[in-house]
This record gives C-alpha cells, sequence and structure tokens, in this order.
C-alpha cells in the first residue's frame, strides 16, 4: 500500500500563482507575514499530516470513542497525537497571537486544514471546534471572557463546541427549547443538545459549549433564541479549572463514518445548576452563532475537498501500480503484455474527473477564505464590501456543493480500486463514510439551497448575485478571445446566460404566486450555480497555467506539438501546467453540459414532487 500522500503542488499553484496570497503581506494585519513563512507552515503541515495524523486515521476509524459511565475516552493514540499537534501550535494557526493563535491569514489556515483533515477528518474536528469556539469569543466575548478561556481555547488546553441541535430541532433552529433563566450576573442553564461534535472527551481538561437557548419571556422561533458560554467546569477566577457545572454526557452515537469523533448528547443543569454567560446580547443568539456557522460551513466544504482530494491520490497511486488487462487495442492477443489499469480509457476518465474536481474546489474554497480575509482586513471599504458580498454568496456553493461532489469523488476512488476499494485494506472506503457526513451537518445540503436561493442571489436586492455576476463578466471580456482558454469562456458565457435566465424564470414564477416552485427546485439550482462556479474557476486557473506553461515551451525551444509533448513528458512542472489545462478542458467539455441540462429541468414548469399523492 503506498504513503498518504498531499498534492502540495496544486496546492502552492493555488495559493500563490492563482490567488498571488502574498499580496495579503502588503495589508496591514499581516505586514509580519511573507512567503518563507507560508510556504513554511505549508511544508510543516504537510509532514505532520503525513508522518502523524495519516497513520492515526485507521486506528480512530477501527477503535472509535468508548462511552462508559457517563465518560466518553478516546484511544490512547489519539492523545499522543493530540499533544503532539497542540505542541506544535496547530490548533489555532488564524486565531490572534495576543491570544496563542498563529495570526495566521483565514486562506493559509485553509490550506492547513485541507492538509490536516485529509489525513484526518474526524481527528480535526477537534481543534476546528475548538478554534471555531474561539473565534466567536475573540468577536463577540466579553473582556472577561476573552481573559478566562480565549488562550486556554486557542492552544488547545481545553476544547470548544457548538450545541444547537437538539431531538425536535435540527434544521429548524428556531424550534430548541433549551432554557436559560436569569441568575445574578450569569444564568442558569436547562437542556438537553443532541449529535454535539466532540461533546464530551478525555483529551482536554475542561470542554467550552456555545449553546442556544431561550430566556425567560423570550419571542419564540428564531428571534427568542440567546447565545451562552458554558464550560464543562466552572473556571476560577485565576484560570484554573474549578468545580464541575453539572454539563454531562448522556450518550454517545454509533456511525457511519468519523468514528473517532464522539458525538455526544449533552445535558445542562443535570443533578444540579448549569452555569452559563451570555455572549451579545439577549435574543440576538443566531447572529453571533451564526458567525461561526459561516466559518465552518466553509470548513465542511473543506472536508468534502479532503476527502476528495486523498482518496484521489490513492486512486491515483493504485492505478499505476495496478496491473489487469492488456492495453485494449491488444485485447485479442493472449500474449499481450499485462499493463497497469491506469492505461484504461475509463480509469483514466474516472481519475480526470477526481483531479479536475479536486481541483476546481481547492480553487473555489481557498478564493472563499480569501474574500473572508478581504472583507475583515483589506484597507479599502469598497474592496472590503465586494469580498463580504462573494463570501456571502459563495459560502453555501462551497459547504454544499463540495460536501456533495466531494463524496461522489470518494466513491469514484472506490470504483477505480475495484473490490480492493470496498474492503478495508485501503483507506478510499473509510474516506466515503467519513465525508457522507458534510452534507448532513453545519445545516444539510437542502438548507444551503434555500439559503443560496433565498439570501445569497434574491437577498439584498440581489447584490451578492450582481457582484458575483460582474465578477464573472470582467473574466469573461477580458477571455473569451484567450488563444487557448477562449474556447471554454465561450462556453462559461453561455451557461452564465443560462443561470441568470434560470433566476428570473424564479423570479416570475414567484410572481405568479407559485411559492413553492423556486423550493423543490433549489437543490438543482445550487448543483447548476456551483457547476459554473468551478468551470470559471478552472478556466480562470487555465489563464495562468497556460501562461506558465508557454514560458517553458519558449525557454526549451519547443514550438511543434510534438516537441510541446516531449517537454511535457521530461518536464515535471510542464507536466503540472498540462495537467490543469486537461483539467478545465474535460470539466467545462463534460460536466460543465450538466448545468445547461439542470437549467432545462428547473424550466420545465414540474411540479410533480409537490402534486404527487405519496
Ligand atoms: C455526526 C454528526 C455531528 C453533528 N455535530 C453537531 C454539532 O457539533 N452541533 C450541533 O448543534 N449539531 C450537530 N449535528 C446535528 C446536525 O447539524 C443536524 O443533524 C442537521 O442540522 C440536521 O438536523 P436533523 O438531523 O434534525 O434533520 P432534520 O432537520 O429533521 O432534516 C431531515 C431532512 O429534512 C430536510 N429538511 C428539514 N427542514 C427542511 C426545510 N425547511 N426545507 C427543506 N428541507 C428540510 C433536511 O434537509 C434533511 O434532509 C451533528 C450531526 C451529526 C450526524
Amino acid at each position: 500500500m503506498s504513503p498518504f500522500a498531499i498534492d502540495k503542488r496544486d496546492i502552492q499553484f493555488c495559493l500563490f500563482e492563482y490567488l498571488d496570497v502574498e499580496q495579503l503581506c502588503k495589508l496591514p494585519k499581516y505586514t509580519e507575514h511573507n512567503r518563507e513563512l507560508f510556504d513554511m507552515v505549508i511544508d510543516e503541515a504537510t509532514k505532520f499530516a503525513v508522518d502523524v495524523l495519516a497513520p492515526l486515521n485507521p486506528i480512530l476509524d477501527q477503535q472509535g470513542v468508548q462511552f462508559d459511565k457517563g465518560k466518553v475516552t478516546l484511544p490512547k493514540e489519539c492523545h499522543e497525537v493530540y499533544n503532539k499537534f497542540r505542541d506544535a501550535g496547530w490548533v489555532s494557526p488564524s486565531g490572534s497571537p495576543e491570544f496563542g493563535g498563529q495570526g495566521l491569514p483565514l486562506i493559509l489556515n485553509t490550506a492547513i486544514t485541507e492538509i490536516q483533515g485529509s489525513a484526518s477528518m474526524a481527528f480535526l474536528m477537534c481543534p476546528g471546534l475548538t478554534r471555531a469556539a474561539g473565534h466567536v469569543i475573540e468577536i463577540s466575548g466579553t473582556e472577561e471572557m476573552k481573559k478566562l478561556y480565549l488562550e486556554k481555547l486557542y492552544t488547545g488546553i481545553w476544547g470548544g463546541t457548538m450545541c444547537l441541535t437538539e431531538s425536535s430541532a435540527g434544521s429548524a433552529v428556531g424550534d430548541i427549547r433549551s432554557k436559560a433563566k436569569k441568575d445574578g450576573d450569569s444564568y442558569l442553564i436547562e437542556g438537553e443538545k443532541i449529535f454535539i461534535s466532540f461533546g464530551d472527551h478525555d483529551l482536554v481538561d475542561n470542554i467550552v459549549h456555545l449553546v442556544l437557548a431561550r430566556t425567560e419571556g423570550a419571542p419564540k422561533g428564531i428571534k427568542g433564541i440567546s447565545l451562552f458560554l458554558v464550560p464543562k467546569f466552572l473556571v476560577n477566577d485565576d484560570g484554573s479549572v474549578g468545580e464541575f457545572n453539572h454539563v454531562s454526557c448522556g450518550n454517545i452515537e454509533h456511525k457511519m463514518g468519523i468514528k473517532g469523533s464522539p458525538t455526544c448528547t449533552i445535558i445542562f443543569g443535570d443533578g444540579g445548576p448549569s452555569r452559563g454567560w451570555l455572549i451579545g446580547e439577549e435574543c440576538a443568539g443566531i447572529r453571533f452563532m451564526f458567525q461561526m456557522m459561516n466559518e465552518a460551513r466553509i470548513g465542511v466544504g473543506l472536508q468534502g475537498l479532503g476527502a476528495a482530494a486523498a482518496s484521489y491520490q490513492e486512486a491515483l497511486q493504485f492505478a499505476i501500480e495496478r496491473i489487469q488487462g492488456v492495453d485494449m487495442k491488444d485485447m485479442k492477443d493472449v500474449d499481450a503484455p499485462r499493463v497497469p489499469i491506469i492505461k484504461h480509457p475509463d480509469i483514466r476518465r474516472s481519475l480526470l474527473t477526481m483531479k479536475a474536481f479536486v481541483e476546481g474546489m481547492r480553487a473555489l474554497i481557498y478564493t472563499t477564505a480569501k474574500c473572508g480575509d478581504l472583507s475583515v482586513h483589506a484597507v479599502d471599504d469598497e474592496i472590503k464590501a465586494h469580498n463580504k458580498l462573494m463570501l456571502d454568496l459563495l459560502t453555501p456553493i462551497c459547504k454544499a456543493y463540495c460536501s456533495d461532489w466531494g463524496f461522489n469523488m470518494t466513491a469514484i476512488g472506490i470504483q477505480v480500486f475495484g473490490g480492493y476499494g470496498y474492503t478495508r485494506e485501503y483507506p478510499v472506503e473509510q474516506y466515503c463514510r467519513d465525508a457522507k457526513i458534510a452534507s448532513i451537518y453545519e445545516g444539510t445540503n437542502g438548507i444551503q439551497a434555500l439559503d443560496l436561493l433565498g439570501r445569497k442571489v434574491a437577498g439584498k436586492g440581489g447584490a451578492s448575485f450582481m457582484t458575483f455576476l460582474n465578477h464573472i463578466n470582467g473574466f469573461i471580456d477580458d477571455n473569451s478571445e484567450h488563444s487557448v482558454v477562449g474556447p471554454y469562456v465561450q462556453k462559461i458565457a453561455k451557461t452564465r446566460d443560462t443561470l441568470t435566465q434560470v433566476v428570473m424564470h424564479f423570479q416570475k414564477v414567484g410572481m405568479d404566486g407559485d411559492f413553492y416552485y423556486p423550493l423543490v427546485h433549489a437543490t438543482p439550482f445550487l448543483d447548476m450555480f456551483g457547476t459554473l462556479v468551478m468551470a470559471f474557476f478552472l478556466a480562470d486557473m487555465g489563464i495562468v497555467a497556460d501562461k506558465k506553461l508557454s514560458a517553458i515551451f519558449e525557454e526549451a525551444g519547443a514550438s511543434s506539438d510534438e516537441d510541446k509533448l516531449k517537454v511535457v513528458d521530461g518536464n515535471p512542472e510542464a507536466k503540472f501546467y498540462d495537467g490543469k489545462l486537461h483539467s478545465m478542458r474535460f470539466y467545462i467539455d463534460t460536466y460543465l453540459p450538466h448545468a445547461e441540462a439542470i437549467a432545462e429541468t428547473i424550466q420545465s414548469g414540474n411540479r410533480s414532487p409537490l402534486d404527487v399523492n405519496f
């Protein structure tokens, strides 16, 4: 079996050649950063992922989490890895250095998370949730909260969670029943949350829960929800761990995947009072929680990407090594040499599908993270506003498109392995099981589709949608005559027109009073939108790749097709850029037409899901 691998070359391309992340070092926030630092961080993250996290992944899957007499325990190997991870400062790469974070841009944090999460998705959830909880406290918590909790979270001494879900309040967050009763300068929290990731475990001394609950007399629904910080153990004034705060674990779930991530029922006010502290104002909890969830949604898209990327690397290696059958042109010759399966056209198509999706999803998510950086740290207010609108629009696409298609890519990975892919001998079946959850939590993909259509395309007078359209229009105007990429840009222009037609179709149907029709077609719409976005990113990267490849050809004096092929064969950089162009061609020729087909289904007028008598 080949060792776990990361496509560091493509990550570097995406960060430095495509998104020019070094430019961020000119912002006042990042003046102390430079390319050398970024390279070092990516190298170290890769090394840690390959040497430490990847070997832990099957252990977590096979041993899972134990629950006995109210205690949740993780395998001893996980403790060793967690300690190394924490000591190396990986818990909070983008957290504020004032509180123990590394202060890196969000986009770097994103690349690190992809690398480490593709090595062990279940493990990464623990620091991921901790850093997200810390970030809410950093942005919205009181000075006292920052003093007592933030450094402990950002350095991984304590863990963090987000506690939204209850048995009858999953997608419908507004239906939560957990209660918060004011008691002096804090609140007494009572209620039962389910499915809480890393809700309890023995990797850390204390767990800081961010809990949605309802204060007395609060209005019904989403507008009556407040956010509270509720530690498992109270914290003394000197920062030490104090008394038990009556936050207990009632049970853990037995799941299809991410078996190393405890999914807990957490009871607040179990046998005694659970004390919590309000974050922000009463009844404004959802606003603060959304800040955490929007970041987490990009993180969940990243889980889809990470699993797909890991599966692609395994499948590629396997296809190079696995010998089966003969070249199809020699099929009648029983003595023909046996070939590796990478010679078979169907396997080549599968591998290029995985490669193209992984590269497109990477560009989509990294770009969204860069929008996150610029929406907060750009100097110019207009740039900030532009990036915020792009961030808003792209977030549900990152979450839903990358989790759905990331999962699909892991299934293709299994297929490349044949029977071996279905066995535990190879890790691809685990990647597939682990990846499935990404389409469910942090707001199911059905909810993301409603968010995209209702809030992001139609909301704010269409400002996010128009910003995106202007962005893609500029790209099309600049590049539709490009000698290599131009024909693909023209296909993108056609699908852009189709997308705007579909949006107008939804508007018309809505104005005609058919409220449900757009809702039935929201999920296909997100898929269509995501397909166009992916085609755009692949073509935009294609422009960069073509320029670099042309320079290599020129330097090598290669002008004929034959000479160029020779250069691609013998020069790894030329091979890389040529491969990027093939990803673009393949996706746009064979997947972009799906967007046109989806548009046809949306405009078909079909209402059967609404009319059928189940
Ligand atoms: C492994 C795991 C880890 C989790 N971690 C956490 C965590 O850390 N913290 C936390 O708070 N929660 C967590 N969750 C909960 C998760 O966020 C919820 O499962 C998810 O939001 C869906 O809620 P539900 O399971 O109640 O499904 P439901 O809301 O009942 O949804 C069932 C189906 O109906 C659809 N649906 C529901 N309402 C609508 C609607 N209005 N329109 C269209 N479709 C709709 C959904 O898309 C879904 O397909 C976790 C869940 C799992 C399985």
